[in-house]
């Protein structure tokens, strides 16, 4: 009997999701009650403005948390929001039409600013949102006969459907939207096309190459979090009722910026603690009392987390000194100057630092895991697992090329790596692909995935020739390959790597579970990679590449650092997937595990192919001899060096 499954732990019963959902539905409960007790215009001003936020960031952490990037144009988003929408009731469109339009500029432009911007690489990117944070707030004020320049802009607010909002009904209308956001974007993010942006944010390469298409997604996530900062924008508008270019510039991207990462990426309950923290901390600032308070409960906590540390032996002068020193200063300043309103920037400098520092997770992070661990939430429950066959089928032996790649040349400056090389696979084969340390045996492989475009020659898989260059038209010809560096999607759990590549819905969840009970990692399935040891990785990463459904699966190095017991799982391993039909090329430094596995070897030297044949004869020739020795030995003392050599490069990786 086999229905307990090993993850659903004894507990309160309570799944994390359903609690969630709970906790939820009881926030906007007291939201939605709290205009019962407040009636100050001012006050019911500052709540709707946390709605107002909420939306904002919850799209800012769309591409903050969930495509990894730091975006600084998620101001501007609110500002050209802002003024499409004051704009649209000022000319007296309905109350809709001012929404959508907000919504549409932020789509509209966050799409073209998307277009050329993701296209760069970490900080260009950044800089790249940061101009055009700038240029909006310029052209805003240059547009002076449109929008009012630097004297602004008086907004009315238009009723809906015939009804005159006031303050309180207001709220309650930014309150519902902030909750169909919430909800959508909760199911948006938690489906198959979140996790696919994710695993563009972990490593672009492997989503590439398996097939993923990276860009699409990308541009298609960017437009979604711009048009909820547009959408908050509108509602801003009508909101405020007035508007000015300069409130949407610096410091505002800044306090964004500050409110994702303290309230938690990747997490919709840490965008909206970081809304409630945007929307207050400046008015808390000028109430001083309050705000001493909350300093020193800063620095109250991140004492005591130095503390914990310290008991568990884990203190780390970095991870628990900077948050210390940081709420110090900040404590320093909140009590030592008259006025923190005038170090304001430095205040939110501090504390943006220890955030950083201190709580990688932000405070919802932190506290979803706490509140895990003392109510004892269960994880929702697995599928049982496929039918191994339904995820590695058994191919009919017909002979015939798998992969021709003829007369392959690649050269880097002066450096020829790959130079006019070919390597054939035959239907069911395993081929192994050896050479000394630099021999261009990755290259090759780089050149056959499509990770980079052959200078000369011509590749094909299966009869097709995929674009050259392109990891994703390789992989749609049926190449699925490995990393020797892993490129795992460390954030993702063990399961959610490979089910990215199989699909959505819960059959692929099966199928995922059934390529982890393969390759033995179906207990560690709802572990984060990067929490997997080093083993498990190299593991998962073929389970990975098996997801894709390739026609020829390509190795490189998987025994590269792994223990003597887990070489052998692996030689196991690749016997199975061999007695599937499948074919492989494997890049290995085991000269016993070639032995073991492969049909042919093709042996590299200089980029250049130096001999191909079975296994124990390529051994024994004299110009592999040569390329592993380069002495000038007889051919048997050569043959045992050579055995020497090759347990020494493979002691030596891993070590
Ligand atoms: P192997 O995998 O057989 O150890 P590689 O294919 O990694 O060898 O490297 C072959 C040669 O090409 C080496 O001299 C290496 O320095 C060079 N090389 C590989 N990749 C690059 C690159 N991206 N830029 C410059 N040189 C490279
Ligand atoms: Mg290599």
């Amino acid at each position: 009997m086999n229905t307990a499954s090993p993850d659903i732990r004894p507990g309160s019963g309570l799944s994390g999701l359903r609690a969630e959902q709970l906790a939820r539905g009881a926030l906007f409960l007291v939201l939605a009650a709290l205009p019962l007790w407040i009636h100050t215009p001012f006050a019911l001003g500052l709540l709707t403005l946390l709605a107002v936020y909420g939306i904002l960031l919850i799209g800012l952490d769309v591409t903050v948390g969930y495509l990894g990037q730091v975006n600084l144009a998620q101001a501007a988003f609110l500002g050209l929001g802002a003024y499409a929408g004051g704009l649209l009731a000022d000319a007296g469109y309905a109350l809709p039409w001012v929404l959508l339009g907000g919504l549409a500029i932020g789509l509209v432009l966050g799409a073209l600013l998307a277009l050329p911007a993701l296209r760069l690489e970490g900080p260009q990117f950044a800089l790249a949102t940061l101009s055009f944070g700038a240029l909006s707030v310029i052209v805003l004020n240059e547009l002076e006969g449109l929008t009012g320049g630097a004297q602004g802009l008086n907004v009315p607010r238009p009723p809906l459907f015939g009804m005159k909002l006031d303050s309180a009904a207001f709220y309650w209308l930014c309150l519902a939207l902030l909750a169909v956001v919430w909800e959508g974007m909760n199911r948006l993010l938690k489906s198959h096309f979140g996790r696919s942006i994710e695993a563009l944010r972990d490593s672009p390469i492997a989503a590439d190459a398996l097939g993923l298409g990276v860009f699409r997604r990308k541009v298609a996530a960017f437009a979604i979090g711009s048009a909820l900062g547009g959408l908050a924008g509108a509602l801003h508008a009508l909101n405020f009722a007035y508007l000015q270019p300069s409130a949407f510039g610096y410091d505002l991207m800044v306090l964004l910026l500050l409110g994702v990462v303290l309230g938690g990426r990747k997490n919709l309950w840490g965008a909206f603690i970081g809304a409630a923290l945007v929307a207050l901390l400046p008015n808390l600032l000028s109430n001083i009392v309050l705000f001493r308070g909350l300093v020193l409960i800063g620095l109250v906590l991140a004492a005591l987390a130095a503390l914990r540390d310290y008991r568990s032996h884990k203190l780390h002068l970095v991870k628990s000194g900077v948050p210390l020193a940081a709420m110090a200063l900040t404590v320093a300043l909140a009590f030592g100057s008259g006025s923190p309103e005038d170090w304001r920037r430095g205040i939110f400098a501090l504390i943006l630092l220890s955030a950083v520092v201190g709580l990688p997770e932000g405070l919802a992070g932190a506290m979803a895991s706490l509140l895990t661990r003392w109510l004892k939430l269960a994880p929702e429950p697995l599928p049982a697992p496929a039918e191994r066959a339904s995820v590695l089928p058994e191919r009919p032996h017909q002979g015939g090329l798998v992969l021709s790649a003829d007369n392959l040349v690649k050269r880097f400056g002066g450096v020829t790596a790959v130079d006019h090389s070919s390597i054939r696979v035959n239907a069911g084969e395993v081929l192994g692909l050896i050479g000394p340390n630099g021999s261009g045996k990755t290259t090759m492989i780089n050149l056959i995935s499509g990770l980079y475009t052959p200078d000369e020659g011509v590749i094909e898989v299966d009869g097709v020739r995929p674009a050259p260059g392109s990891l994703f038209s390789a992989s749609r010809a049926g190449v699925a390959r490995t990393f020797q560096n892993l490129q795992l999607f460390a954030e993702l759990s063990a399961l959610e790597n490979v089910t990215v590549i199989l699909g959505p819905g819960r059959e692929s969840a099966a199928q995922g579970l059934a390529l982890l009970a393969l390759v033995g990692l179906e207990s560690k399935a709802r572990l984060r990679a990067r929490d997997l040891h080093y083993g498990e990785q190299r593991f998962l990463e073929i389970a990975r590449a098996l997801a894709s459904r390739p026609k020829l699966l390509i190795l490189d190095e998987p025994a590269a650092g792994l223990a003597h017991p887990d070489v052998q799982r692996l030689v196991e391993l690749i016997a199975r997937i061999k007695r599937t039909g499948l074919p492989v090329v494997l890049i290995e430094h085991h000269m016993d595990v070639i032995t073991e596995l492969c049909d042919r070897v093709t042996v590299l030297d200089g980029g250049k192919v130096i001999a191909e044949g079975l296994p124990h004869e390529v051994k024994k020739d004299p110009k592999v001899l040569e390329a592993y020795l380069g002495a000038d030995v007889s051919a048997e003392v050569k043959e045992e060096q050579i055995e020497a050599v090759h347990a020494l490069a493979a002691g030596g990786a891993a070590c």
